[in-house]
């Protein structure tokens, strides 16, 4: 029989499997914490648990993280580790400290499917979901490592906050993500709060309706675009879900939301999406005052574009992100303009390359075709 690993259960899927030994939930509950509140691996050490469950464990069960690659630690504290996932794929994840917090970007998939224009990782192409394991696995990790490097007492967490913003996409690994989002907020787990766990989709509307129901932690949208024509071109998902619709399925998930207004990230490129005429289509469109999309309670964070050589494309000045920036506020939209951390060392948004067999098809898909500007929305299409 081959064993099982431990880190792929949600507390629920952890008793039903304890269940399976004929073991007991409080038993259940011993075990998730010696995992994810103590960072422990080794069956032998979990010292309250009965010697015979301890042997059904050693010959049943594993606790492991995806294999390390490499670790990098960049000039301004940011962290990023590479993980073998299998098959000539790799995912990174990035812890980035702050004062106040430590907050760790967690990828979902090897590759993305979505292949926007502006990210490294869509250039990829898709390679294959990660499990709950490899998910959970990253912060398992990371909340263990940092934990010895930073020599921090009994029951101190370096990890206050996940976003899952590292590579992929992750409502499109739903059955995975969900039991891990529960192994976050788990008393017995990690104990983060709703708020302090971000999912980050490019709007995956259906998805976004499922998360509400199921597991409503903060939201961050990728939005990029205030039209239609140019979301089109940069996060091609946008062709299936359009603006009003997505904008819709936001305004349902703040019924269920930790916080009451939506992130939208918006990734600024040269002379692409950072116009002032673009910032005030912008504002019209959280306004609900463009085509059939209702209003939104939303901050804005707009988010430098972190160049990789493939792209094409170009960062924003810091003038025209200022300007940009100054359109929404004083139309009274909070906006946040993003640190660029871990630059030196590739760990910026949107650079997690990983490394992944050639898929050269899709990359020239990508890498071809300009893209075109619309001044204005063609008719017919909303927003
Ligand atoms: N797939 C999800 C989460 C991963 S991407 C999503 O798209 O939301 C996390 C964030 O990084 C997204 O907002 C994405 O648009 C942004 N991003 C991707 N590539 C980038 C780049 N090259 N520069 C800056 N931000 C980028
Ligand atoms: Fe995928 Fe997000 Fe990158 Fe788009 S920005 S390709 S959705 S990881």
């Amino acid at each position: 029989m081959a064993a099982v690993n431990l880190l792929a259960f949600d507390l629920d899927g952890l008793t039903a499997w304890c269940d399976g030994l004929g073991e007991k939930r409080f038993r259940a509950q011993q075990l998730f914490r010696w995992l994810h509140q103590k960072g422990e691996s080794d069956f032998a050490r979990m010292s309250d648990l009965a010697r015979s469950l301890r042997d059904k464990l050693a010959d049943a069960a594993t606790v492991s993280a995806p294999a390390l690659i490499s670790e990098q630690a960049s000039a301004d504290g940011t962290t990023k580790w590479l993980f073998d996932v299998g098959g000539g794929n790799a995912v990174e994840t990035v812890f980035i400290p702050e004062d106040d917090r430590g907050t760790l970007c967690i990828s979902s998939q090897a590759g993305c499917a979505v292949g926007c224009r502006f990210c490294s990782t869509g250039h990829q192409g898709f390679s294959r979901n990660l499990g709950t394991a490899e998910i959970v696995g990253q912060l398992w990790f990371a909340e263990r490592r940092l934990r010895q490097t930073l020599g921090l007492p009994e029951g101190e967490r370096a990890i206050t906050n996940v976003v899952m913003m590292g590579m992929g996409e992750p409502l499109q690994n739903y059955a995975a993500l969900l039991p891990a989002l529960r192994v976050m907020l788990d008393d017995h787990g990690y104990g983060l709060s709703r708020r302090r766990v971000t999912v980050s989709t490019s709007g995956v509307v259906p998805m976004i309706d499922r998360l509400r129901e199921d597991c409503p932690v903060a939201l961050a949208v990728s939005l990029h675009a205030p039209h239609d024509a140019l979301r089109d071109e940069l996060v091609p998902l946008n062709r299936k879900y359009p603006l009003a619709e997505l904008l819709q399925a936001c305004n349902r998930y703040l019924e269920a939301a930790p916080r009451d207004f939506i992130t939208l990230e918006y990734c600024m490129l040269q002379e692409v999406n950072d116009t002032p005429a673009l910032a005030h289509q912008l504002v019209r469109l959280v306004r609900g005052l463009e085509g059939d999309a209702p209003s939104l309670r939303c901050k804005l964070n707009l988010i430098p574009f972190n160049p990789f050589p493939e792209s094409g494309l170009v960062r924003s000045t810091p003038q025209r992100v200022a300007a940009f920036a100054d359109v929404l506020r004083e139309a009274g939209i909070v906006t946040t303009v993003r640190k660029t951390r871990g630059d030196d060392i590739a760990a910026a948004c949107g650079q997690l390359a990983g490394e992944v067999q050639d898929r050269t098809r899709v990359h020239q898909r990508l890498t071809r075709q300009p893209i075109r500007i619309h001044a204005a929305p063609p008719a017919g299409r909303t927003a």
